[in-house]
């Protein structure tokens, strides 16, 4: 069961907390640090042997090293097998209420190969559904808020955030888009929250939904797509929640810019460039399934100028999309060029206003692209894309056109890559 009192202490918290400066943010997070290592060197067998050592001595985690050792890294005593059950048998029957002693667990909808299984306390849900209610309500806790929740699968911890004012409903993306649609207009959301694809879907019926907030989930916004759903929807900010099942990971500020949650994780940033970086992240509040230097791969922009807010918090430019999504071809002799997926985004960009488009590297070698543009787009294409071959250093790859299409069971990646690694 949730306790609202909890939530509302979490939210209260939260939304009252200010740091001066940076340093002050990094002092708090040095605190946060110390006690959650005290607590995982003492609950997490795995962590043993690490008592009393700085954070950066912690070996570097990531999803598959998370599933290997699972059952001593969990504070709770859970087994992956029993768990990774239940999380199998709650998709299939689409009943997310079961639980392992008061544990909710879920399945990671990562496209990798590796599922990951996580963990959430009762109580760690309500810290949670606090937290992201500091972030997202735009007015009062005691206000009254429709909320419409796309999801891909549901979850008890989303229920958690539904109260007697904020009424919350979940909206299964795999139903009709056109049952979903007439449910949504009966309910008249105050805040939408969904996958940019399904937010797309929506900006045909906006002007009869007028939301006060649209937040964009689980999926890279990608700027043209932000365009049309604003305007679509006529609000200034398209919200973003960076949110995966290792934490919640960032927000959109008032102006519109997205800020690390440096209030409850603390980030580090493996750069790939000067702006661009992978961040390993530790969670000061998941305690049943400890989140220490996890590498997540995600490729973020930081941001070159502060935001005009004022926050402390570390601010993106963007999510840019997963490492393994970044391309490669062949170089000179036996280098290989490696090319980021906004560099690939901006090919499309520079041949013209596309808005459908879907771009997959299969092999080194092939480049496919799914659009419904003409030949004189595709020689545009082409022209940006021998550019930046010459420009980078790398042989033409074979790029094959075809229609439009996306799977829908599946995330909407404009760029993707598929390659054997
Ligand atoms: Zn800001």
């Amino acid at each position: 069961m949730s306790n609202k009192i909890d939530i509302l202490r979490t939210y209260l918290k939260y939304k009252n907390m200010r740091f001066k400066d940076r340093a002050a943010l990094e002092k708090y997070q040095e605190k946060k640090i110390s006690e959650q290592l005290d607590f995982v060197t003492s609950h997490s067998k795995f962590y043993e042997k690490y008592k009393g050592k700085p954070l950066f001595e912690y070996p570097l985690m990531d999803k598959k090293q998370m599933m290997e050792h699972f059952d001593e890294l969990n504070t709770v005593g859970t087994n992956r097998d029993e768990a990774m059950k239940l999380a199998i048998d709650s998709e299939r029957s689409r009943d997310f209420s079961e639980k392992l002693n008061h544990i909710t667990v879920g399945l990671s909808s990562g496209t990798s190969d590796t599922r990951g299984i996580f963990l959430v306390s009762d109580k760690e849900k309500d810290t949670w559904a606090g937290y992201i209610l500091s972030k997202v309500l735009y007015g009062s806790i005691l206000g009254r808020y429709e909320v419409a929740f796309f999801m891909r699968a549901n979850s008890n911890l989303y229920e958690s955030v539904s109260s007697s004012n904020i009424h919350f409903v979940f909206y299964d993306i795999y139903k009709d888009v056109d049952d979903n649609i007439r449910k949504l207009l009966e309910q008249k959301p105050d805040i939408i929250v969904g996958q940019p694809f399904i937010l797309l879907d929506l900006c045909r019926v906006a002007k009869d939904l007028h939301p006060k907030k649209v937040i964009s989930i689980a999926e890279v916004l990608e700027d043209r797509d932000r365009e049309e759903i604003k305007k679509a929807f006529n609000v200034d900010v398209i919200h973003q929640v960076y949110q995966c099942t290792e934490g919640c990971l960032a927000t959109t500020c008032e102006y519109g810019t997205i800020h690390l949650n440096e209030d409850i994780v603390h980030v580090e940033k493996e750069y790939l460039d000067d702006r661009r970086f992978i961040p390993v992240i530790t969670d000061f509040t998941r305690t049943s399934q400890p989140i220490i230097r996890y590498r997540l791969n995600d490729i973020l922009v930081e941001r070159k100028g502060p935001c005009p807010c004022g926050s402390c918090f570390t601010a993106l430019e963007r999510i840019e999309g997963r490492e393994d999504d970044v391309f490669v071809f062949d170089g000179e002799g036996d280098k290989k060029v490696e090319v980021f997926p906004d560099f690939i985004r901006r090919l499309v960009l520079f041949a013209g206003d596309v808005s459908d488009y879907r771009i997959v590297q299969t092999e080194e070698g092939i480049m496919e692209v799914y659009w419904n543009e003409n030949d004189a787009m595709k020689d545009k294409f082409m022209t940006e894309l021998k550019k930046m071959a010459s420009d980078r250093g790398f042989d033409l790859p074979e790029v094959k056109f075809y229609t439009y299409s996306f799977d829908r069971s599946k995330k909407l990646k404009r760029v993707e890559s598929r390659r054997k690694r």
